[in-house]
């Protein structure tokens, strides 16, 4: 039996390194969007299929698919719900769950809607939703001093009143507390990307009464079989053997 496990995710790495323990044949997919990414164990692919059609034409290569994308890269795994269902190859949706939503956190449905409540808030800003989205902030921030965490340089060009970080998780408490307190930070901007590399920022603007507001993430493909957690995701490829 031959896998087929979309990653770019903590989740991904850790799947395929169970795979790879019980001898499984997985070959893990990035998307190729990071320059120097974490490599799962295993044989690695990396860069787009080229829509469902090229999905399609590369399924011939394998007998189940996992999609264990983030979730916020719903086009990736649409796509692979429509390719597999239209060959008829097993698919397994991994999603790591959202945060518990504390009261205190203002949820909005999009990042346009984040940079609008964000502008309306007033005071330093520390975005952390990916360098992909950083556009999206540009016409409400453009003027206002704002953070900006990502893995990699953005291509855009920002305003001398941003502060670009590079670097990646997982953080601490005590780092976030500190960077959050020597840039001032009023609002945190993230994504409802749950799990625990990031959660500290969480914790560090609790701590210093910092707002925080969380894009919801967009609705599931409505049909997928979903697993939240590792040990399940391993259960099902070995069951499909
Ligand atoms: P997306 O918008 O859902 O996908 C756009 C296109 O990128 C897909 O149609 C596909 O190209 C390609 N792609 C995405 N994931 C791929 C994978 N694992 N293997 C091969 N091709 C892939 O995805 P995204 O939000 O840009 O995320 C890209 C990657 O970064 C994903 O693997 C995701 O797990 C990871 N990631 C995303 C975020 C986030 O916030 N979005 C955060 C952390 C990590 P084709 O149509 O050409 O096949």
């Amino acid at each position: 039996m031959r896998v087929l496990l979309l990653g770019g995710t903590a989740e991904a790495r850790d799947l395929a390194r169970l795979l790879v323990d019980a001898e499984v044949d997985v070959t893990s997919s990035l998307a190729g969007r990071v320059a120097r990414p974490r490599l799962p164990v295993g044989p690695v692919r990396i860069g787009g299929f080229g829509g469902v059609e090229g999905l399609r034409t590369a399924l011939v290569g394998y007998d189940v698919v996992v999609d264990a994308t983030h979730p916020f890269a719903r086009g990736m795994s649409a796509n692979a719900l429509t390719a597999c269902t239209a060959d008829a190859v097993p698919l397994l949706r991994f999603e790591r769950p959202g945060w518990i939503p504390d009261p205190a956190w203002t949820y909005v449905d999009s990042h346009a809607d984040a940079a609008t409540v964000a502008s309306d808030a007033g005071g330093h800003v520390f975005l952390t939703v990916g360098r992909q989205e950083l556009a999206r902030f540009l016409p409400a921030l453009g003027q206002r001093h704002v953070l900006a965490r990502v893995v990699d340089e953005p291509e855009i060009v920002v305003p001398a009143t941003w502060s670009i970080l590079t670097s990646r998780g997982p953080y601490t408490l005590d780092g976030d507390l500190d960077l959050m307190s020597v840039h001032g930070i009023d609002v945190l901007v993230t994504k409802d990307s749950g799990g625990t590399y990031t959660w500290s920022k969480m914790q560090a603007a609790a701590r210093l009464g910092a707002r925080v507001i969380v894009v919801r993430r967009p609705d599931p493909e409505p049909g997928a079989l979903v697993v939240h957690a590792v040990k399940p995701a391993l259960a099902w490829v070995l069951a499909q053997r």
